[in-house]
């Protein structure tokens, strides 16, 4: 990347990348170059009735390392995806539709922050604050935490984004990886995700409240038996992993985010699990 906003011939181009990698002797194709406005902005809004921003559209972020451009616009179409579908279908109500704002918008800004709490653009502050303390990339990527009214349980005291590995399945993160087995496969617990909601429990009494809950809010909704449906290759990897006892259950959104969760079974399973799904679900 040049930023003297020179033009340059094609044999000129060929110059500053011999002199970026350091060597003469290489062969050189030119695939293409461009020209682009390096800015960072955030639109205030990334919703307004019945449109919505995603991508550069809603945020503009310098190219950093840590791929933080193309990556947020991929995940703000997987944010809505499954909300339109939902509320287009007549299954939610388009009260859904506003989470969009209200978890993707801190994500632009969060890695807003990070781009200049590192080293590339750092110089580039010029607000008078210290820079913010640098979050791992990996946490960025893939462990960021949602809030919204999609989600319940997303305690106060949690930080925005930590590594997957220092998360334990709290609402409003990224479901977390555990290997498994069906009586014909193996999976990751991932695999049961992405098409509808599923709960997951070790305990098969939530199949029941599953239907009923399903059947009553006419939401798309699964209940898995671990330990029966599918069995995870260390017995204790699913308590670890998603934070719930035996007796508890967890609820994964159609794009694999922990919505609500409970770490043991309740008295009434069928109308607890009712009363969260219709507020995440926006049923
Ligand atoms: C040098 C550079 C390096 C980068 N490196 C990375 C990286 O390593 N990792 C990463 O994650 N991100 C990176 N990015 C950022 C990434 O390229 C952008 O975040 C991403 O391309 C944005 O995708 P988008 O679909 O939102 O917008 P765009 O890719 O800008 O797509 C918008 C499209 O809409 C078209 N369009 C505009 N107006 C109209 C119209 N009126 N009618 C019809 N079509 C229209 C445009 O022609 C364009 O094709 C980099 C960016 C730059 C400039």
């Amino acid at each position: 990347m040049l930023g003297d906003d020179t033009d340059r011939d094609e044999a000129r181009q060929r110059a500053v990348v011999r002199q970026a990698i350091g060597r003469s002797d290489l062969p050189i194709e030119l695939l293409a170059s461009g020209r682009w406005e390096l800015a960072a902005s955030i639109a205030d809004r990334f919703g307004a009735g019945r449109v919505f921003l995603a991508g550069d559209a809603a945020h503009q972020l310098p190219p950093n390392r840590g791929g933080f451009g193309a990556n947020t616009g991929i995940e703000d179409a997987h944010n809505l995806a499954w909300k339109l579908a939902a509320v287009l279908a007549g299954r939610s109500a388009p009260r859904l539709l506003e989470t969009y704002d209200a978890e993707r918008r801190p994500i632009a800004w969060l890695r807003h922050e990070q781009i200049f709490a590192r080293a590339d653009y750092k110089a580039y502050l010029d607000t008078g604050e210290s820079p913010a303390e640098v979050i791992d990339d990996d946490a960025i990527e893939l462990g960021q935490l949602y809030r919204s009214a999609a989600v319940h349980g997303a305690g106060p005291d949690l930080p925005p984004a930590r590594r997957p590995d220092q998360w334990a399945g709290q609402p409003g993160t990224r479901a977390p990886h555990v290997e498994a087995r069906t009586a014909d496969r193996e999976l990751s617990l991932l695999d049961l995700f992405q098409r509808g909601w599923v709960l997951l429990s070790e305990d098969p009494r939530w199949a029941a409240a599953t239907t009923c809950a399903a059947g009553e809010l006419g939401v798309d909704a699964t209940f898995v038996h671990i330990g029966g449906d599918v069995t995870t290759r260390d017995p204790r990897a699913f308590r670890s992993a998603y934070g719930i006892e035996a007796s508890g259950a967890t609820l994964i959104r159609p794009d694999g985010y922990v919505a609500w969760r409970t770490l043991d079974a309740p008295d009434d399973p069928i109308a607890t699990l009712t009363g969260a799904l219709r507020g995440v679900a926006a049923a």
